[in-house]
């Protein structure tokens, strides 16, 4: 199957090494669309263990989980990467109630011991 993420290869070339822990994203633009394609598949294991640790508690595995399976993820827009930390991307998905919506977000993320962790975002109109 093609990836998720938009990148025109297939999962397993892409992000699906990241969800199974054989390799870690070497960028934040590629741990941002691993943890796309983890809203898509979805994964919400992979999704608060690439939460940096300071920041689960504001999160749970369970609803991450049920966010990927409510919502249709249709596309993955990466519009700025301004630094080695950020991120700005469009996130295209359908709603449980079949409205379109996209999810725009300047996203921060950080390094411990070499793996990257998303932090937070400032959500964008
Ligand atoms: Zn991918």
């Amino acid at each position: 199957m093609t990836c998720p993420c938009c990148s025109g290869k297939s999962y397993e070339d892409c992000c699906q090494p990241y969800h199974t822990k054989e390799k870690f994203p070497p960028t934040s633009e590629a741990l941002m669309r691993s943890r796309f394609s983890a809203f898509a598949i979805p994964n919400g294991e992979y999704l608060w263990e690439t939460t940096s640790p300071g920041k689960r508690k504001f999160h749970s595995k369970k609803s991450l989980q049920e966010w990927g399976e409510i919502n249709d993820w249709t596309k993955l827009e990466i519009v700025d990467t301004p630094s080695m930390n950020k991120v700005e991307f469009k996130a295209f998905y359908t709603d449980e109630d079949g409205n379109p919506q996209v999810h725009h977000e300047l996203s921060t993320f950080k390094t411990i011991q070499n793996r990257w962790y998303y932090v937070s975002g400032v959500f964008l109109d």
